[in-house]
């Protein structure tokens, strides 16, 4: 074999299958550790588990084959040096944030972070005498301005909700190093097939892993990959907390994760068809979409994002609540679901689900209205998508 690293597509393909060193049975993919315990022989067994051997197990919030097999999968995919595997999205948020930080330190986040992330943040961290400020992470100037002497990290995401606007992750990762700060970015909305945050200069990367990288709608799971010793920091308070993630929620997840690549490619091809179909509409004011020219940040992401720009977009309506309810109920294939990522479409509100939270002069400053809606584009035919949002504008 040459020199060179094998495509992603191999990767999510053939990485993590071989945790299994002692497998008998001669399956030919992992096979669901549903245990909670695994057995010792002898004293000098236990002594090689605590030494870190990574053939050995002993209880699975500890550690399970499956979680192995699925952090080292995704560990390989975005290119880190080691990887933490959790029961939820925000378990590894916690564990990212709780793991590292202790009271008296500051962190900068962007304000355009998801909801629960935000709350996390500003209701549980302020109680142990964490701090943040939370800025608009596009003007490098009010980010730097954010940097205290108590500042340990900076926390954005590729690309934020509802509004697909993307982060200038090799800037900020820059501005991080020369104040000597982490850099956390949540890639969920990219993935590393299509973006790899540590290659730019990120310390940690996270994943809701209950969106693309899991891609089925149906397991719960999140990620950390990065820094070897922030994944460490990460482990041992998630084994003192018990964020740890089911073995069949690992197992599902890293078959999900094996067909990554093709489905990312589906999910921008389509959703770039959508966008240009959704901005040609006369009932369709705005769209966004980072695939599009008209996208304030379609320059960055043509630089950033080299396969696609994922299936995220959202768009506004001309009218308000009242068309969004009837666009609703007259979408046939594509569900009213608050997630994303799956190979099914989805709609969600987020005036109305997910930034419900937030004043109306916050949301219109955001650039959120009554008639905003955001789609998560599946993998279904792009002329089927098209024609059902197309049918359903048409009847308003
Ligand atoms: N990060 C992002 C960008 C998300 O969209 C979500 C959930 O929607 C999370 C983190 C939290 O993930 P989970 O719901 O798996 O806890």
């Amino acid at each position: 074999m040459s020199e060179r690293l094998p495509g992603v597509s191999t990767r999510a393909v053939h990485s993590g299958v071989a945790v299994d060193q002692r497998m008998v049975t001669r399956a030919k993919t992992l096979p669901i550790y549903e245990t909670s315990v695994f057995v010792y022989d002898s004293l000098e067994q236990v002594d090689d588990f605590l030494a870190g051997n990574p053939d050995n197990y002993m209880y699975t919030r500890l550690g399970n084959p499956n979680t192995s097999a699925l952090e080292e999968l995704i560990r390989d995919l975005e290119g880190g040096a080691a990887a933490l595997f959790s029961a939820s999205g925000m378990a590894s948020v916690s564990a990212a944030l709780l793991g590292r930080l202790s009271a008296g330190d500051h962190l900068i986040a962007s304000r355009e972070l998801y909801g629960t992330t935000q709350s996390l943040i500003e209701r549980e961290l302020s109680r142990f005498g964490i701090s943040a400020t939370l800025v608009d992470i596009n003007d490098l100037t009010a980010v730097q301005a954010a940097i205290t002497p108590s500042t340990r990290l900076i926390y954005t995401e590729t690309a934020s909700n509802p509004l697909v606007r993307i982060s200038d992750i090799p800037a900020l990762a820059r501005l991080a190093k020369a104040h000597d700060l982490k850099l956390l970015v949540d890639n969920t909305f990219l993935s590393p097939a299509l973006y790899q945050p540590l290659a730019d200069g990120a310390d940690l990367v996270l994943h809701s892993t209950t969106k693309y990288l899991n891609g089925h709608s149906d397991a719960t799971g999140g990620i950390l990959v990065g820094d070897a010793e922030w994944v460490a920091q990460a482990r041992r308070f998630q084994i003192n907390a018990g964020g740890s993630a089911s073995p069949f929620e690992a197992w599902l997840t890293f078959r999900g994760a094996k067909t990554l690549a093709l489905r990312m490619r589906a999910h921008s091809s389509n959703a770039l068809v959508l966008a240009e179909a959704l901005q040609a509409h006369p009932r369709v004011a705005k769209v966004y979409y980072p695939g599009l020219a008209s996208h304030p940040d379609h320059a960055l992401a043509q630089r950033l994002f080299r396969k696609g720009y994922s299936g995220m977009l959202s768009f506004t309506l001309k009218g308000g609540l009242e068309d969004v309810d009837r666009l609703i109920r007259e979408l046939q294939y594509t569900a009213f679901a608050p997630s994303l990522a799956g190979v099914a479409s989805s709609i969600t509100h987020p005036g109305k689900t997910s930034h419900r939270a937030l004043s109306a002069e916050t949301l219109s400053s955001l650039d959120i209205h009554d008639g905003t809606i955001r789609v998560s584009v599946g993998i279904e035919d792009a002329e089927d998508i098209v024609e059902d949002f197309i049918q359903a504008l048409n009847r308003l």
